[in-house]
């Protein structure tokens, strides 16, 4: 099966287990995700707002217009990373993804991992910083690489994990947009690094 084809069948799956129905009945698009599903790097974002609600696609909206900023001025384009969700429908009203919600997607969001194979994992805002990092916060920690084991026994794998601020943080709060900015520029290095640790390892 090629990737495209494991994660069509990874949407299909998630609409035949039914998870989290009460959100599937509002929304009018599941949002897997999009771009380069060989990418080095996997943005990690919460969840679908109106816009990307409508439109199916993730980061599409005033924060998608901030993230692709912020890609472009390190040099990236959306059709080099993959970008996702933690939480794949839009939650009524932008709130917040419940724990339940997010627990109902975390397997397909690993899934979804396992078939990209990121070297670099740069999580946006503090839910889906959460599942890799449980006990910190983000406001000690944006901006720090930590190495992470991404999957279990022979299949483990080390990545790098960035936490960052969500791009809707810096537009509510201006004084965190050079803070993202400065973290975002650490990303692309970080490719790099984790090809020279693999080749040592
Ligand atoms: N905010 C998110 O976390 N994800 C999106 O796709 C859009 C806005």
């Amino acid at each position: 099966m090629t990737k495209q084809q494991r994660m069509d069948h990874l949407e299909n799956e998630i609409r035949q287990n039914d998870i989290c129905p009460d959100l599937a009945a509002q929304a009018k698009h599941l949002v897997m995700g999009d771009g380069n599903l060989d990418a080095d790097i996997v943005f990690i974002g919460e969840a679908p707002g109106e816009a990307e609600d409508i439109e199916g696609l993730p980061f599409i909206g005033k924060s998608g217009k901030l993230l692709n900023k912020m890609l472009g001025e390190v040099g990236l384009q959306r059709t080099d990373v993959y970008i996702t969700n933690i939480v794949k429908y839009r939650p009524p009203d932008n709130r917040d993804p419940t724990v339940k919600e997010k627990a109902a997607f975390l397997p397909y969001l690993i899934e979804q991992l396992e078939i990209i194979d990121p070297r670099v994992i740069a999580t946006l805002g503090r839910h889906s910083m959460e599942y890799f990092l449980p006990r910190v916060t983000i406001g000690d920690i944006h901006g720090q690489p930590q190495a992470i084991t991404l999957g279990e026994a022979q299949n483990a794998k080390e990545v790098t994990l960035m936490p960052l601020y969500h791009p809707a943080a810096a537009l509510f709060n201006g004084s965190l947009m050079q803070t993202l900015r400065d973290d975002f520029a650490k990303v692309p290095p970080l490719v790099t690094q984790q090809r020279t640790l693999l080749k040592r390892g």
